[in-house]
This record gives structure tokens, sequence and C-alpha cells, in this order.
């Protein structure tokens, strides 16, 4: 099959859909790839680079759209590039189509098959397409929030880890899922106090055995997270009710018992966030202040460590990548229902009955 990656263009986002060692594999196999020129320049892949791994550059997204049958990208297409698709595509990207009726109706009008990375499923009903940037989020909010809570920053001018003869900073992280844990495990690294609120009992006991004595674990009532609150220097906002938005677990009288420059970091943002004072940032104006308490709320948190991100995304997304070039996309998602679970608009209609039904559009 002929593979096209396009350059991202929405601001700021310096991830690509294949790096250099993807081609590899599919050329591999038998398998052309078109890269648009400068696509992986934001985090040093050079055109060089993806030459040497086997693609063909072009130099603009019309010719990489006009001679690929699947375009793998990160972000969902803007107007300009599903003005691009034509029925002969198989796109696999994120869409998030939920919340974006126009881009649902462009991608129905354009015939494309349209795969999303975010509604492909694993055997225990997790969604590993978007595990790999919840491990970067989880990962990242305690390095954020590390930063905040210094002195030049608004902060309470803390050390997450303390030094010998001074305690560490307490870490109160709600939820304890795929972005909690990898949270935990950077705040443990750091030698900070830390605790995990949850309301399954089974997560509960799994983190209880996965971490020993590293952490604490508490149930996530509404008392225990008001009292976590009302001690942390920094909380992370780490829930996910799937399908819907996030629980308001922190309200704003819980904010006013907070010192001044502590912090909070909202991971759930991108689910209206799970403190009732949250509202969405970007990485450049990435926090606020309320009752002298920072809010870190970037909804795009992994765009700002672009390379690792990329590299995560392939490891998950590569898989897929192959069983869709070697079988052609009807055949692989015969084979693999959860591959299948992906496909959010084919021949024309919504694929995907969630989204069908949030958009009042036809199933
Ligand atoms: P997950 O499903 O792995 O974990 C969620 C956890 O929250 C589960 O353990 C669940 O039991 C727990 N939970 C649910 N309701 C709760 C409540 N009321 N109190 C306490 N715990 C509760 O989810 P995840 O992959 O860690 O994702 C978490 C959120 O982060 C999602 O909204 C996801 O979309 C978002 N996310 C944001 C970014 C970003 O850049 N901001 C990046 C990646 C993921």
């Amino acid at each position: 099959m002929r593979v096209g990656v396009p350059k991202e263009i929405k601001n700021h986002e310096y991830r690509v859909g294949l790096t250099p060692p993807s081609v590899v594999e599919l050329v591999a196999q038998g398998h052309s790839v078109a890269v648009q020129t400068g696509a992986g320049l934001g985090i040093d892949f050079e055109d060089q680079d993806y030459i040497a791994a086997g693609a063909t550059i072009l130099p603009d997204a019309a010719s990489v759209f006009a001679a690929s049958d699947m375009i793998v990208k990160v972000k969902e297409p803007q107007p300009s590039e599903i003005a691009l698709l034509e029925p002969r595509h198989l796109l696999f990207t994120y869409l998030h189509l939920a919340a974006d009726k126009p881009q649902a109706e462009g991608l129905m009008a354009s015939g494309a098959t349209c795969i999303a990375y975010e509604t492909v499923t694993a055997n225990d009903r997790s969604l590993p397409l978007l595990k790999p940037m919840s491990e970067v989020a989880g990962r990242m909010s305690i390095q954020v929030g590390a930063h905040y809570l210094e002195k030049e920053q608004g902060g309470r001018g803390v050390l997450l880890g303390g030094v010998p003869g001074v305690a560490p900073a307490r870490v109160a992280i709600l939820g304890g899922g795929v972005s909690g844990v990898n949270a935990a495990q950077m705040a443990v690294g750091m030698r900070a106090d830390v605790t995990i609120y949850d309301i399954s009992n089974a997560r509960l006991a799994e983190l209880d055995m996965f971490f020993g004595s590293q952490i604490k674990t508490a149930y996530a009532s509404k008392a225990a997270i008001a009292a976590a609150v009302k001690n942390a220097h920094l909380v992370i906002g780490a829930v996910l009710v799937p399908g819907a938005a996030a629980p308001k677990l922190v309200t704003r009288e819980m904010l006013k018992t907070m010192k001044r420059g502590s912090v909070l970091v909202d991971i759930a943002i991108d689910q209206g966030g799970c403190f009732e004072t949250s509202h969405a940032t970007t990485h450049e104006d990435p926090v606020f202040e309320v009752d002298g308490v920072i809010h870190y709320c970037v909804a795009n948190m992994p765009g700002a460590v672009a390379r690792t991100s990329t590299f995560a995304l392939n490891n998950a997304t590569l898989p897929f990548v192959i069983k869709l070039v070697n079988q052609g996309a009807e055949a692989a998602m015969a084979a693999d229902p959860h591959l299948a679970n992906g496909l959010n608009v084919y021949k024309g209609k919504i694929a995907f009955k969630a989204v069908a039904d949030d958009l009042d559009l036809p199933f």
C-alpha cells in the first residue's frame, strides 16, 4: 500500500504520524511511504532521516495525499486536509469527532474510510492508542507541578522531595488509572509523600500491591478528598469516567482551604476537568490562579514533549498500521474487532454509534 505522512498543521503541533523507524518497518514489508518535507523537523527528524529509512519526500500536503492510499497523522484533519481526502483514502489518526460536527460532516462528504485512534480497543476493554498519551501526561504532571511549586513561578517555594531533615511535599493524586499511576511513579521517584485516591476498590488493591509502602492509597470519598486537598502541596486530577464529563471532585469551597502557592494539575481537563475552578489552558499560557492556588490545565500536555510522545504513539499505532497496510482496511477490521472499533466514518456515514448519537447524525 502507498502510505502518506503529511506535516501536522495545528498550532504548536510538532508530533508526526510515523517516525523514521516506523517507515523502515513498512518499507521492509513491501510498502511505500511518502512524507511531506519538514514533517518531522520540529522533533529533529530531518527529511534525510526519512529518506534513509526508505521514504520519498514530497513538497506539500496535496502531493502527499495525491500519492497515497492511506494517510497516517496525529491530530484530527483540518479543513484544508479534509478537502484533500477522497473515497479511496484510508485515514488513521486521532479524530475526537463527538464534539466536532463540522469535521464529522467533512469526513462524511469526503467518502474516505476514517479509523480513529481513540476508539480502538484492547482485550481488557482499555484504549491502547490513548494509553501512551495518558502515560506521558501522568509523568509530565509531576514535572510541571514541581516547577510551579517554585517561588519564582508563584508557588509555595517547596521542593517536591524535601532534603535530609526537611519533609517532602505532599502529593494527592485523584484517580489511580494510567495517568495517575504514571504520576505516582514520578512523584515516588522524586521522593514526595504520595497518596492516590480512587473509587475502585479493586484498583486500590492493585495499587497497594504494585507500590507497596512507597505510597498510601485511600478511597476517594468527599471527606477524604477535602482533607487531602487542604493538606496537599500538589494535587493531580487524573480521573476518568468513560464517555462522561469528569466529576468535579475539588469544589471552590475546598480550594479556599488550600495554602497560597499550592498547585493543581488537571490532567482530566479534556473531559471538562475535575476541579470546579478549572478551565482549559494552552502551552503558551498554561496556568492561572484562583484564591492564590495555581491551576495548570493544558488540554494537550503530550504536545510539550512531542518527540517522546511521537515515539510512544508509534509504538502503539504501528502494529495496527501494519495490519491495515498488509491486509487492507476491510480485511484487517474483519480479522481484528478491536481495530474495527476504531472505525468512525465509512462510505459517507458515521460508523460509530456514540458519535452519531452525540452529533445527531445518521448511523
Ligand atoms: P483511566 O481510565 O486509566 O483512569 C481513571 C481512573 O479514575 C480509574 O482508576 C477510575 O477508577 C478513577 N475514577 C473514576 N471516577 C473517580 C472518582 N470519582 N474519584 C476517584 N477516582 C475516580 O484514565 P487515564 O487514561 O488515566 O485518563 C485520565 C484523564 O486524563 C482522561 O480524561 C484522559 O482523557 C485525560 N488525558 C489528558 C491529557 C492531557 O493532555 N491533559 C493527556 C492524556 C489523557
